[in-house]
């Protein structure tokens, strides 16, 4: 029997999103069936459904950080029982068999991973995201939420949490590494809580000084204005890891400045615009540009285990659905403390 949610779609790019109804697929034999507490708002949601990325199918309901609880599951099973607190976050499946699904890399889909909102499903229908009461999802794409940890915090935790986890995680933020993290948005005070749980030396660089005191209480020891000068000589050649989360383009080979000899910049913010970088600015410094998309399934569940131990949900301001179009004009505006989340509750 299919589950007829109620949700929040964008009925075309320009226009705001608005209150609908969607079909959730009957329960299969691998399937979960989630009931959704909290949908956090990624600015990648704005991008999507604004068609910056390219055309849409529409409606499309966005949403990929998703926590709720799990309250049926099919015959086969084994990983997610009936009551679970689970997340969902960008990608509901994928091929399984590639060399990068079987690396645990299942966002690297030689066949391309199956996003979870406004991409053809292997049955041929298009996926619709977390702005809903209800997803069906194969059981290996869902997420345990530890104990510890708030549904309503835990959501961001499955974009905006592995996407920042995971590369300051390959690129060996810990003890003894200056890290410096552009953009203190949804993504970026992410980067910051983990980077400093990680143990680095954390170094916000922001438009301006206005979230200063924000950036210092969620654990940067540093924080400078991109909007002045001086910071780009003050600080020139400082940081071993450098991780952008910027949504607009921003003067990459400045940035690359930055860094030590040998030093990585990631970019993580997905801007549509092109982002030029001068090469001298690379080899000047033995220099790396990289760039990283969420993470894998287990490196996910171990960012979430990471972030139960240490204590680290993200600061969020909870909002009721008909808020959704508001919410998104605050993002564009930099105006965000630090993520939204839907309280799916209010949908109607
Ligand atoms: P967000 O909450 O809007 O944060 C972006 C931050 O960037 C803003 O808070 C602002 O921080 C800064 N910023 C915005 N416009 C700027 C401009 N014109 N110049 C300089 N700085 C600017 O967005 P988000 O949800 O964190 O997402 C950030 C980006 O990452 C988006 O492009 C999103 O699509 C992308 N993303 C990528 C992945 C991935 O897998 N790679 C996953 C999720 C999201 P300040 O006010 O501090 O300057
Ligand atoms: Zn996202």
């Amino acid at each position: 029997m299919t589950t007829t949610a109620l949700a929040y779609a964008a009925p075309a790019a320009a226009a705001d999103l608005v209150p609908t109804t969607i079909e959730r697929r009957a329960v299969g034999a691998h399937d979960v069936l989630i009931d959704i507490k909290y949908a956090g708002i990624c600015h990648s949601d704005i991008h999507t459904v604004r068609g910056e990325w390219g055309p849409q199918s529409y409606p499309l309901v966005p949403g990929h950080e998703i926590a709720g609880i799990v309250t049926e599951v099919g015959p086969e099973v084994t990983r997610h029982a009936v009551g679970d607190r689970v997340g969902v976050g960008c990608m509901v499946n994928s091929c399984g068999r590639c060399t990068n699904c079987t690396a645990g890399d299942e966002q690297y889909c030689l066949d391309g991973m199956v996003g979870t909102y406004g991409v053809t499903d292997r049955d041929g229908t298009i996926t619709q995201g977390g702005y809903s009461s209800h997803i069906v999802v194969t059981e290996d794409f869902v997420l345990g939420i530890p104990e510890g940890i708030e549904l309503d915090v835990a959501a961001p935790l499955l974009c905006a949490g592995i996407t920042t986890f995971s590369p300051l995680h390959r690129w060996g933020a810990g003890p003894g590494k200056k890290v410096a993290v552009v953009g203190l948005g949804g993504l970026g005070h992410m980067a910051v809580k983990i980077a400093h749980a990680m143990g680095a030396e954390v170094t916000v660089l922001s438009q301006s000084l206005r979230k200063q005191e924000d950036g210092l209480r969620l654990g940067a020891d540093h924080y400078h204005a991109t909007s002045d000068e001086e910071t780009f000589t003050d600080l020139a050649g400082s940081f071993d890891l450098i991780i952008n989360t910027v949504s607009a383009p921003i003067d990459v080979s400045a940035h690359l400045g930055l860094l030590t000899v040998g030093g990585t910049m990631v970019n993580v913010g997905a801007p549509a615009e092109p982002l030029p970088v001068n090469a001298g600015a690379l080899i000047g410094g033995r220099r790396s540009f990289a760039g990283s998309m969420i993470g894998g399934i287990a490196e996910t569940q171990q960012m979430l285990d990471f972030c139960a131990e240490h204590g680290i949900g993200a600061e969020i301001e909870v909002i009721s659905a008909d808020q959704v179009n508001e919410a998104y004009d605050r993002v564009l505006a930099s105006d965000v403390r630090y993520r939204f989340v839907i309280d799916t509750a209010t949908l109607s």
